[in-house]
């Protein structure tokens, strides 16, 4: 990257009152580092005659030297347009029409460019809500008008991959070169119009490990409550994105400071202000599992990142419940489980696809504890087995006390039969091991952890 960008500062790019052009020599994109599917994409619609490029985190990511996540193309063709040019394509999007062009699994998303707002309220194209949020941006304009509806400048990049030239409108070339993340505009109001952007900010900051320019970042601290007109669905769609990128701890971190992770998981934001106690030690150990993991090129389900981060509530609300309500263990977590996920639905939204399986992990901490007989093995052949494993050891690799539950799991697993009858023998519920000793104190016991003797969860 770094030779890549100096080329780009050795030789000056070309203005004239128009965007900035950085020919091909400058900035040394290789054509061969881009999606074929998008460079046909490109290719058919300037064939037709319209104009196309290869547009946001793409150019951004090739510039960086990293490999895209995706690659998106922008054009002045209408999304009907778009549509007639290519047969493997879909109109998607209310709020924001856009087309799938599919090659097999790749998705190529076209954008038609978007314009400015004047009068476009009372044709339909645009509205927005009493608080000025953009409900429907479906304006046309041209390349200029929609670089500047774009979110950041490192985001408004045009690359042709025809003549090799990037345009760049708002001085995002350079804000690259500084590993700056600046809004394009007056942030307060880009921000109120699509507060999602504040989010954006933080992930981008995370992931390219950039610094947010001052005007970029001020804002953030004072608004976060704009995030609160953002609809539950939307919300998730940017968990996942913000949990599963691979920076997920260190996006964690910046959510917390800049408040923004109230607006997201409030009960959490809640209870892990403090870095040192056992929900800040789950919920980051959380994160930082995840992106080893990602790392690896292993799978992380959304269920077991929801799972870790509602913990702490459930947690609270199961220690009042058996507290304060005196209700046994087990009705205590469905009844915490319902009461929190309830609660989380006003904020984000959980697919049903990954609600259950997170449930499962939570009933399944219970029931891991239950290794008599033979419902180790049966338990080893649950669907959510693994997960549910990973989970205790989180939960004891963060400091909760298990009495070595995850240990003893850990060994099972890697046992032989023979191995296996030994583990199990010795798992003679604690109660029943000394009898007059548990009348005595029944309390003696941890959290989810002894079936015979339920205790508060702290
Ligand atoms: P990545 O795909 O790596 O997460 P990206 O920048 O490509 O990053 P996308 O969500 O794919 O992000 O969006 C593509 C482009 O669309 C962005 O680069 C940006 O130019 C524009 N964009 C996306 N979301 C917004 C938004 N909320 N406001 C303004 N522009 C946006
Ligand atoms: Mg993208």
């Amino acid at each position: 990257m770094l030779n890549r960008l100096l080329r780009l500062f050795e030789s000056s790019p070309s203005s004239d009152n128009g965007p900035t052009t950085y020919t091909q020599q400058m900035h040394g994109i290789a054509k061969s580092d881009i999606s074929h599917s998008a460079i046909k994409v490109i290719a058919q619609l300037q064939e037709k005659g319209y104009s196309a490029y290869l547009v946001g985190g793409g150019v951004r990511d090739l510039l960086l030297d990293t490999s895209p996540k995706d690659f998106d193309v922008a054009t002045d063709a209408t999304p009907e347009e778009i549509r007639s040019v290519f047969r493997n394509s879909r109109i998607i999007g209310k709020r924001f029409r856009i087309v799938h062009v599919r090659f097999g699994r790749e998705i190529i998303e076209v954008t038609t460019f978007r314009g400015s707002h004047t009068n476009a309220q009372e044709k339909g194209e645009a509205a927005q809500s009493e608080k000025g949020i953009l409900l429907r941006d479906n304006v046309y304009g041209d390349i200029k008008s929609d670089a500047l509806r774009r979110d950041f400048t490192i985001n408004a990049l045009y690359y042709n991959p025809q003549n090799g030239e990037i345009l760049d409108f708002t001085g995002g070339m350079e804000d690259l070169q500084d590993r700056r993340i600046k809004i394009i505009g007056d942030a307060t109001k880009r921000y109120k119009e699509d507060p999602v952007r504040m989010l954006r900010a933080v992930r981008f900051s995370a992931k390219l490990i950039f610094t947010l320019d001052s005007d970029t970042e001020a804002p953030i601290h004072e608004h976060a409550d704009y995030l609160a007109e953002i609809p539950s669905a939307r919300l998730f769609e940017e968990v996942l994105k913000l949990f599963l990128s691979g920076y997920a701890t260190s996006t964690l971190h910046k959510l917390r400071d800049f408040g923004l992770l109230a607006y997201l998981f409030p009960g959490t934001d809640a209870l892990i202000a403090n870095d040192d106690d056992l929900n800040s030690k789950l919920v980051f150990n959380a994160a930082k599992n995840t992106d080893k993991r990602l790392r690896r090129g292993k799978r992380v389900t959304p269920a077991f990142v929801y799972a870790a981060m509602l913990w702490p509530q459930l947690r609270q609300q199961m220690k009042y419940l058996q507290e304060e309500q005196k209700l046994p263990l087990y009705d205590s977590l469905q009844q915490a489980a319902q009461g929190v996920i309830t609660q989380q639905l006003s904020y984000t939204s959980i697919p049903k696809r990954f609600l259950l399986p997170m449930r499962d992990i939570w009933n399944l901490q219970w029931r891991l504890n239950r290794r008599e007989g033979r419902r180790a093995q049966a338990l080893m052949e649950h669907q959510r087995f693994r997960a549910a494993y990973d989970f205790l050891l989180l939960r004891e690799e963060s400091g909760e006390d298990l009495d070595g539950l995850g240990t003893w799991w850990t060994s099972f697993q890697n046992a032989d039969e023979e191995q296996k009858e030994a583990l199990i023998k010795a798992v003679i519920p604690k109660g029943q091991r000394n009898p007059r000793k548990r009348r005595r104190s029944p309390k003696k016991k941890t959290e989810l952890n002894n079936e015979q003797q339920p205790k508060p969860c702290e």
